[in-house]
């Protein structure tokens, strides 16, 4: 074991699109914190709430822009989910599938049998995100669940990211079925919920996981609701002023630029920075206000200013002493010069 912040941990769970890859194009850094975790010998989990493409595809997907990944080491929600089946049902029980074929190929390599419609008597519905999923089966997953059918969510996204803008997502086509049936699914296996974290702690015998991700909302809260330590990268969606804001519930154990944090000693990155000064920066607090001065790495002035942020200071008490802080609490959007 090692002091950097990786080494300390025996598998790595990346969350993929804004932390591995934008869209379509590698983040920098990803292919060399892959290659290094690999000499290292640190297990490595891709874990993505889509539940629309095989993990096959996904490796295939992450090898043609360079990040090196196999099946195995890619677990989708659709797999997640189905493994909760498998666990929670005796092999060959009939599942109704609503979603795309990568769900019900997932499905039924778990030892369960996919059906389509509610004459067939399945004692399970799993729904998860399918381009082609229509009012029909939705109809039979309302029939069945009403019925007394478990309602398994491979997940809960409202939008799907497109170069075309923000998409329905899994979650759009789920709340047909919860407007329908006037209640909530009785297990969601993506991010927020635990399950897919847990499951890819337990597929690779993790005693000591790390999850990695860009959304305090989705990664930050299942790695917290796993019990999982966790490091946000400013690489994607969430930013510093959601971080300084973020409830209870959505605090990562680590904050980094990128994926090079990973390796980073490990307490150089704890969010909140302990005591009142990291690199060059100093905060001084006063009641309910934090004044912060000096310069350097920026993410360092935000695992200080988390310390006061996160125990009662507002971002209204937030104030810049230097001017480098200044120009980095306007780049955050924190504050804005009149
Ligand atoms: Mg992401």
């Amino acid at each position: 074991m090692s002091d950097h912040l990786a080494g300390s941990h025996d598998l790595v769970i990346f969350d993929l699109d804004g932390v591995v890859f934008l869209i379509d194009e590698p983040i920098p850094g990803a292919v060399e914190a892959v290659e290094r975790l690999r000499a290292d010998g640190t297990a490595i989990v891709y874990a993505t709430n889509n539940a629309s493409r095989r993990a096959a595809d996904v490796a295939a997907l992450l090898t043609g822009m360079g990040v090196s990944a196999a099946p195995a080491e890619v677990l989708t929600s659709a797999g997640a989910c189905a493994a909760l089946l498998a666990e929670r049902l005796p092999g060959g029980a009939k599942v109704l599938v609503v979603g795309a074929e990568a769900l019900r190929a997932e499905v039924r390599d778990a030892g369960l049998t996919p059906v389509d419609r509610v004459e067939d008597e399945p004692v399970a519905v799993v729904q998860g995100f399918g381009p082609e999923v229509g009012w029909k089966v939705l109809a039979e997953a309302v029939l069945a669940v009403r019925a007394g059918a478990v309602w398994y969510a491979t997940n809960t996204d409202r939008t799907l990211p497109s170069p075309r803008g923000p998409l329905p997502g899994n979650g759009s086509l789920v709340a047909v079925l919860r407007t329908a049936l006037d209640r909530e699914p009785d297990v969601v296996a993506g991010k927020p919920q635990p399950g897919l974290f847990r499951t890819a702690a337990t597929l690779s015998g993790s005693v000591r996981p790390l999850a990695v991700g860009d959304r305090l909302d989705t990664d930050i809260q299942g790695a917290v609701t796993a019990g999982f330590d966790s490091l946000l990268v400013l690489t994607g969606v969430s930013g510093p002023a959601d971080l300084l804001v973020a409830g209870e519930n959505q605090r990562p154990t680590y904050v980094a630029a990128d994926l090079s944090g990973l390796f980073r000693p490990a307490d150089g990155a704890r969010v909140p920075a302990p005591g009142s000064e990291a690199g060059g920066w100093r905060v001084v607090r006063e009641g309910s206000r934090v004044s912060l001065d000096g310069s350097g790495d920026p993410v360092d002035a935000l695992r200080l200013l988390c310390g006061a942020t996160w125990t009662g200071v507002p971002l209204s008490g937030v104030t810049p002493v230097s001017g480098e802080a200044r120009e980095l609490l306007n780049a955050w959007g924190v504050r804005k010069d009149d």
